[in-house]
């Protein structure tokens, strides 16, 4: 694994006699492993590069069967695989430059400037598409907040209940005792969800609407997707309704239309561009169109299909600043700039690249990483 000689010593599983085994060991000069560290000689012995490191971690962590999928791509270098030729292309692109300038009193000519904003586009280009996949990088790393509001008596409750009834928990049900948020954590397709009902609403059912709204405004702030809950047997949508779908404009949430069994052919207006899925918490009718619409929202900005994609932010802020030096390489060409002066914003796009991958990562960066793993690893 570090690609170092090591000594295995296998024996029984017993706590007294591992324990025996180490002060033994102690007592001889051998000293604990650091967090990390194993990995973390690995990584130095050029055994894995920097995502495959902080892929062993992601693994360790993972809770579903999904999560350890996307990280045994990463521990396989899928993510670098990505980045690998975006680098060549970008050191070819130095390469000429540099050529450009050694030569430059020897009559070669040097990069058209046209044909150089064309080879930095087709290097910025697969880094965006990584940079939009991070959404949903994250999404799969941490997991998502999905926040059930509504007028009381709607079906939030029985909707929860049916969300999760054949998702196996992660955690196990903890009735919020400082939101009168009740809350589970269930892998839907994969991705940890952590369901939050609004119930304390149901307490408030003889206050005003303001009561309603005042909570779920609560559980929408914190939520990465929202479901609004009506009952599909009322006439109208209320002024919560009204107000609820109005203020989700702006974040993901999806209109669910609940009970339809007392109503079966309601023709709702639909005055909002959110997704709509009819369901039945009573008879489960629609159920699954609805965590398929929950799966459909969350992965939104693609990344499902593909593999290798940036899954914390280290990564990802290091893509971003690899697209801003792409960026001002671009406008430095526009304006004609000495190539001397375009090849710096050339490097400031290939360093980031480097620290990806680890090719180039100062100590403090790799302290701070392998500091987060666990013992022994
Ligand atoms: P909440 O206040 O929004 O959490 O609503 P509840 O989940 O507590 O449900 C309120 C009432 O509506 C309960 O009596 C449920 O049994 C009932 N209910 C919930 N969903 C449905 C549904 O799809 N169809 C029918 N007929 N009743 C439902």
């Amino acid at each position: 694994y570090t690609t170092d000689d090591i000594v295995e010593i296998s024996c029984h599983g017993s706590p007294v006699l591992l324990g025996r085994v180490v002060e033994v060991a102690l007592a001889h000069g051998v000293r604990m492993a650091d967090p990390g560290e194993f990995t973390m000689r690995a990584f130095l012995n050029g055994r894995i590069d920097l995502t495959q490191a902080e892929a062993v971690r992601d693994l360790i962590e993972s809770q579903t069967l999904y999560q350890a999928k996307v990280a045994a791509q990463q521990l396989g270098g899928a993510l670098s695989r990505r980045i690998q030729p975006v680098k060549q292309q970008l050191v070819n692109l130095i390469a000429l430059l540099e050529a450009g300038i050694d030569f430059a009193e020897d009559d070669v000519s040097v990069l058209p400037a046209e044909e150089a904003i064309a080879h930095i586009a087709r290097i910025r280009q697969p880094l965006l598409r990584l940079k939009e996949g991070f959404s949903f990088g994250k999404v799969v790393h941490q997991g998502l907040t999905l926040a059930i509001v509504g007028r009381p008596n709607v079906g939030k409750s029985s909707l929860f209940n049916r969300l999760v009834e054949r998702e196996r928990a992660i955690v196990t049900a903890t009735p919020g005792t400082t939101r009168d948020l009740v809350t589970e954590t269930v892998s839907l397709g994969g991705i940890p969800v952590h369901l939050v009902d609004t119930a304390g609403i149901r307490d408030a059912r003889d206050e005003a609407e303001s009561m309603g709204i005042q909570k779920s405004r609560e559980a929408m702030a914190d939520a990465d997707v929202v479901l609004i809950v009506k009952d599909a047997s009322a006439k109208a949508e209320s002024p919560l309704e009204e107000e609820l779908i109005a203020s989700a404009r702006e974040r993901v949430a999806i209109v669910v239309e609940n009970k339809i069994d007392l109503a079966p052919s309601t023709a709702y207006p639909n005055g909002s561009q959110l997704p709509r899925v009819r369901t039945s918490a009573a008879n489960g009718e629609g159920i699954v169109a609805l965590r398929e619409e929950i799966l459909r929202t969350i992965s939104a900005g693609g990344g499902r299909e593909e593999t290798g994609f940036l899954t914390n932010l280290r990564q990802h802020q290091l893509v971003c600043d690899s697209i801003a030096a792409l960026e001002a390489a671009e406008n430095a060409i526009e304006q004609h700039v000495p190539h001397e002066m375009l090849l710096m914003d050339l490097y400031n796009a290939l360093r980031p690249l480097d620290d990806i991958t680890g090719a180039t990562t100062a100590d403090d960066i790799l302290n701070l990483i392998f500091s987060t793993f666990c013992i022994g690893k």
